[in-house]
């Protein structure tokens, strides 16, 4: 345990921490929000996808976009949550350089999914977190901020609006959080959430997926909340539960020491492992929200809820459920569903043998598989090279059925991965040798003739048969057929009776 777990850890017995999380996350559509820009602006020169609209160009006039709102409802139903039957879009408005319009349209009194709910895993057991809401809103541009001062003597500021406009949803929790773990533990299952339903990548490095943890503590059994802090900039999962963790030591040592805290936005300093100081935030700021009256308010029927729904695929926790009834380990099932590429290869290989154990395939799946996926830096982004699925199944029901002994299938699965040689072949190689019954007969008589004693508990009558088909499968190096092994082993041992 690192010195600041410890006196978090200590800092818990005295004080109980209230935590709320707000995630964004961009949303993944082919264009953006309220214009036909281009979302797959990444990697793009500046300020090469924009358009009157998304430049906040005075007259430009915005149009919702569809898929968007399907994905905001989508998300809303998977977590359970209340879809209104009509909601409206809202001008938030306040002035930055990365908002030209002065406005952002957004959702505030009525928000496209309400009252929702995460039920996550943690060190501590299960745990439900109550989300307040999911709503739609526009992107801001984004600011890059000089190193150096120019010529005059100003530091320069470049805005990018590629960005600009593009949808973003903002899921807000209660406060109920009451750990680190907790929080890094919702943040990872909503990751896992909306990329099973395809509505956002939510890479978090790459901003996709932006999260805030709101911090206050209190002293252990009382009710009312402490001031609270709010954190930005972490930019990992490990760090949301750092960050988190540090607040409460911090909290909780200003409070011993009979400071009072600020309302304040703290960022995360990855390298340092601290959080400082952003920004004070004493009075709440007032946005004025009012409908924005360039957009008519968005209805949703139940007929669209309902079309929606039926395109909601089996969720994580449901798969996890799935895959642990097939009887694999629920810790399989958990690794398995939380990356994508081995979530593939699992359900294709099952999918291509049918009768195959599913632990063996399991061990396939978080063994070479993940082994071969890692290595060539695919992180969870898809299947290993060039295997295919009914090949690893063909190799291992050969191995689960006894055909070819586990060292040498686990070497026809490397070579397998290595350069997609198709099953077959791989299998006819080690056919030739299995099939050839004279070196198999070489093989077995000698076993016996080492063994002269357990040969003697046989003919009394001792099961020792396995005994033996483990030597001579071990002589072989695997490469023989276990059953037919067994069949000869007795013949030898029976006519020399
Ligand atoms: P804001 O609009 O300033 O971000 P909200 O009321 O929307 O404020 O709350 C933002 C988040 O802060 C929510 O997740 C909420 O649960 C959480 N929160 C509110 N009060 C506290 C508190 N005292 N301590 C910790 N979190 C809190
Ligand atoms: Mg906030
Ligand atoms: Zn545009």
């Amino acid at each position: 345990m690192t010195a600041t777990a410890d006196r978090a850890a200590s800092a818990l017995e005295r004080y109980e921490a209230v935590i709320g999380i707000e995630i964004h996350c961009q949303l993944r559509t082919v264009s953006k929000m309220f214009c036909s820009c281009s979302t797959q602006y990444d990697g793009a020169p500046p300020n090469t996808h924009t358009c009157p609209t998304c430049l906040g160009l005075p007259g430009a006039l915005p149009v919702m976009n569809k898929a968007a709102v399907e994905h905001v409802i989508a998300t809303g139903l998977a977590i359970e949550g209340q879809i209104p039957a009509r909601t409206q879009w809202e001008r938030k408005n306040y002035f930055y350089p990365d908002l030209p319009k002065g406005y952002q349209i957004s959702q505030y009194a009525i928000p496209l999914a309400a009252h929702g709910r995460l039920p996550i895993e943690t060190s501590a057991g299960p745990f439900v977190v109550d989300i307040t809401r999911a709503h739609l809103e526009e992107d801001t541009a984004k600011l890059a901020h000089g190193e150096a001062p120019s010529a005059n003597g100003y530091r320069t500021t470049l805005v990018d609006f590629n960005r600009s406009g593009a949808p973003l949803m903002e899921i807000v929790t209660e406060p109920c959080i009451r750990t680190a773990e907790q929080a890094r533990r919702y943040a990872e299952e909503l990751q896992l959430l909306l990329r099973a339903i395809g509505v956002s990548d939510a890479d978090m490095e790459r901003g996709q997926m932006r999260v805030e943890a709101n911090v206050s503590l209190r002293p252990r059994g009382t009710e009312p909340f402490g001031t609270r802090v709010e954190v930005k900039n972490m930019n990992s999962f490990r760090a949301v539960e750092r960050a988190i963790a540090y607040e409460v030591d911090r909290q909780a040592a200003a409070l011993d020491a009979g400071e009072p805290l600020t309302m304040e936005t703290r960022g995360w300093d990855d390298g340092r492992q601290a959080t400082y100081h952003m920004r004070s935030k004493e009075t709440s700021e007032d946005y004025r929200y009012f409908p924005e009256p360039d957009l008519p308010p968005l209805r949703v029927d139940q007929a669209w809820i309902d079309g929606i729904r039926a395109r909601v695929p089996e969720l994580p926790a449901a798969r996890r459920a799935r895959y642990a009834a097939t009887g694999i380990t629920p810790y399989d099932a958990a690794v398995i569903v939380a990356d994508p590429g081995m979530t593939l290869a699992f359900e294709a290989i099952s999918a291509a043998g049918p009768d195959l154990p599913a632990k063996e395939v399991a061990n396939f799946v978080t063994g070479p598989h993940a082994r071969l996926a890692k290595a060539a830096g695919l992180n969870g982004r898809g299947t290993a090279g060039a295997s295919d699925p009914e090949s690893i199944a063909a190799i291992l029901a050969a191995i689960a059925s006894g055909r070819v002994g586990r060292p040498i299938g686990r070497d026809l699965l490397d070579r397998h991965l290595a350069d997609g040689t198709p099953a077959a072949d791989l299998l006819a190689t080690v056919a030739s040798t299995i099939s050839d019954e004279g070196a198999l007969l070489a093989h077995i008589d000698a076993v016996i003739a080492a063994n002269p004693r357990a040969a003697a508990d046989f003919r009394a009558g001792k099961p020792v048969v396995g005994f033996f088909v483990g030597q001579v499968m071990r002589a072989t190096g695997g490469a023989a057929d276990a059953s037919r092994v067994t069949e000869l082993v007795r013949q030898r041992l029976g006519t020399e009776a």
